[in-house]
C-alpha cells in the first residue's frame, strides 16, 4: 500500500508540474497589442469611389445555373469592368475564353515566374425571402455596400483590378509577370478556370502563387478570441458526391415487407450518423492553424492550443464534439443531400437513391473514406456509385517564402491582425491552378464580421465600404512589394 501511495504522489507531482508549465507557457505566448502604424491608408474619397464601382458590378446578376449557358449577363459585367478599370482593358494583354478573362501585365523580367490574383464573377441566386434590399440594387448605406456577391466574390474581384489600375497610373512596372484571372462558373464548379489554366499551360506559363478566395480577415474567429485574426487557406478538403442505390423487389405499400428500399437507406445514414466511423486526426495544417491561433485566444484555451505537445491526443476526442466546424477540421464529412423513391404514394420502389456528399480530410482520403462508408452499406445490401470525387488539395508550404511574403504584408498593411494558416472545409477555383502554380493561396485580404461571413450564400450580404478600401490598397502593397 505503501507503494501504490507513493506511486500517485508521484504521478500527481508530474501532472501538476506540466499543468504549470503548459500554464507558464500560456501566459509568454499571450499575443501584445499592436502599436505599429498601418502601411495603408486609403482616404475617405477613395473608399467611396471605391464603394460606386463595386456597386456597379453587384447590380449585374451573374447568377450562375447549372445547364445555363446564357453569358450576356456577364458581358455586361464586361462592359462595367471596362468602364471601371479603362488602363487595364487598353494597356493589359487580355484573352476571354467563355465569358472567363484572363489578363497578363509584363513584369520587368518576363523569364520570371509570374503571380497571379483570381476570383470569380458568378454569384449565387438571392432567392431568400428574408433580403432587407434588393439583392442586386447594389444600395451603399450604414458603411457597408449592400448585394449579392459583395462580399462572395466580387470584392475579391474589383479589389484586384483595381490595384492593378492603380499602379497602372502610376506607371509602376511589376518585377515579374502579374496576372488577373476571373472565372464565369466558380459556383457551380464548371470549367471556366480550367479552361484559363490549360490556356496559361499551352503558353508555358508557370507561377509561384496563384492567390484566390477562401479565408479572410476575422474578428472572433474562434472562441475567447477578441481580435482580428487572417486565416490563410493553405488547402482544401476533398469532395465526393456519391450515390447510394438499393434494389428490391417492389410492389403495393398495403402489404409490405421489411428492409424496402428507402428502409435500408435509412437505416444505412442513421448508422453513420450515429457512428461518425472516419477517422479523427490533427493533421499539419490543423496543427499549424491552431498552434498560430493559440497566442490570439483568451485563457485556458490558449493554454491547451499553445501546449499541443501536452494535449493533441485529449483536443483530437474533443475537437468533433465542439462544433461541425472543428469536426470538420479533424475529420471526413458525411452529409445526405438528395433522395428519391417511387414515384408513386402507394408503390414500394424497387430502386431507390440516396445522393451523399462527402468532406474527406487530407488523413483519409476519398478511397479510404468510402471503405468506411462500405462496410455500412454492405450490411445493408446497397450499391455505390461515385458521382464525383477528388482528394484534398495539395497543401502551400505554410513555412515557405511566398506564404510569408503574404504573412509579412499583413503584419505591415494589418498590424493589429494575426496570421493563421487555415484548412478550407469547402472548395475553391485554386485547386486547378495547381498545375501551373507552386503555391496556391486561398485568402482575400478584406476584414468581414461574422454576421457578414454568415452571409455568404444567404441572404442580406454584404462588406464594408472601409473594409474594401483597405482591400485594394493591401494588394497594391503586395504587387510592389513582390519580389
Ligand atoms: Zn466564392
Amino acid at each position: 500500500m505503501k507503494y501504490v501511495g507513493t506511486i500517485l504522489l508521484t504521478l500527481l507531482a508530474i501532472v501538476i508540474i506540466l499543468i504549470a508549465f503548459a500554464a507558464i507557457k500560456a501566459v509568454k505566448i499571450k499575443a501584445k497589442p499592436s502599436t505599429k502604424e498601418p502601411a495603408i491608408n486609403p482616404t475617405k474619397e477613395e473608399a467611396d469611389s471605391y464603394a460606386k464601382k463595386l456597386s456597379d458590378m453587384i447590380k449585374v446578376p451573374t447568377i450562375s445555373l447549372r445547364g445555363n449557358t446564357d453569358l450576356s449577363q456577364f458581358y455586361i459585367l464586361h462592359e462595367v469592368m471596362k468602364n471601371n478599370f479603362p488602363l487595364v482593358f487598353s494597356k493589359l494583354e487580355c484573352t476571354e475564353i467563355d465569358g472567363n478573362l484572363l489578363f497578363r501585365w509584363q513584369g520587368k523580367n518576363p523569364g520570371r515566374n509570374g503571380i497571379l490574383l483570381m476570383g470569380h464573377q458568378d454569384v449565387v441566386t438571392a432567392d431568400e425571402p428574408n433580403w432587407d434590399r434588393d439583392p442586386f440594387s447594389g444600395e451603399i448605406s450604414g458603411g457597408n455596400i449592400h448585394g449579392r456577391g459583395s462580399m462572395d466574390c466580387k470584392s475579391t474581384v474589383f479589389s484586384e483590378f483595381q490595384a492593378v489600375e492603380e499602379l497602372l497610373s502610376e506607371g509602376f512596372v511589376p518585377e515579374c509577370d502579374v496576372y488577373l484571372a476571373t472565372a464565369v462558373d466558380e459556383e457551380i464548379s464548371g470549367g471556366g478556370a480550367p479552361k484559363l489554366v490549360e490556356y496559361l499551360k499551352s503558353k508555358g506559363v508557370h507561377l509561384d502563387v496563384a492567390m484566390d478566395e477562401g479565408g479572410a480577415i476575422l474578428k472572433g474567429a474562434l472562441p475567447t478570441m477578441n481580435g482580428w485574426c487572417a486565416a490563410i487557406g493553405v488547402l482544401e478538403k476533398g469532395y465526393i458526391d456519391l450515390k447510394v442505390i438499393a434494389k428490391g423487389k417492389g410492389g403495393h405499400s398495403s402489404t409490405p415487407k421489411s428492409n424496402t428500399p428507402l428502409a435500408r437507406l435509412s437505416k444505412f445514414v442513421a448508422d453513420v450518423e450515429k457512428d461518425k466511423p472516419f477517422k479523427a486526426e490533427i493533421s499539419g495544417p490543423v496543427y499549424a492553424m491552431l498552434d498560430n491561433a493559440a497566442p490570439l485566444l483568451g485563457f485556458p484555451l490558449r493554454m491547451v492550443l499553445g501546449n499541443m505537445w501536452l494535449f493533441k491526443g485529449l483536443l483530437t476526442k474533443v475537437l468533433p464534439m465542439v462544433s461541425p466546424m472543428c469536426n470538420a477540421f479533424v475529420k471526413t464529412t458525411f452529409c445526405c443531400t438528395m433522395a428519391e423513391g417511387s414515384q408513386t404514394p402507394n408503390v414500394i420502389p424497387s430502386e431507390a437513391y440516396i445522393v451523399c456528399n462527402l468532406r474527406p480530410s487530407p488523413h483519409q482520403n476519398v478511397e479510404q473514406s468510402l471503405a468506411v462508408l462500405r462496410k455500412y452499406a454492405d450490411k445493408y445490401d446497397l450499391e455505390f456509385e461515385v458521382i464525383h470525387a477528388r482528394d484534398a488539395s495539395a497543401c502551400v508550404d505554410y513555412k515557405g517564402e511566398e506564404f510569408n511574403f503574404v504573412k509579412k504584408c499583413l503584419n505591415e498593411c494589418y498590424p493589429d491582425a494575426g496570421v493563421i494558416p487555415y484548412l478550407m472545409t469547402g472548395g475553391t477555383d485554386c485547386r486547378h491552378y495547381e498545375e501551373v502554380a507552386d503555391n496556391c493561396i486561398r485568402f482575400c485580404p478584406i476584414k468581414m464580421s461574422n454576421e457578414q461571413l454568415a452571409a455568404m450564400h444567404a441572404a442580406n450580404e454584404s462588406i464594408g465600404v472601409d473594409e474594401v478600401a483597405h482591400c485594394v490598397k493591401f494588394y497594391k502593397y503586395y504587387i510592389q512589394h513582390h519580389k
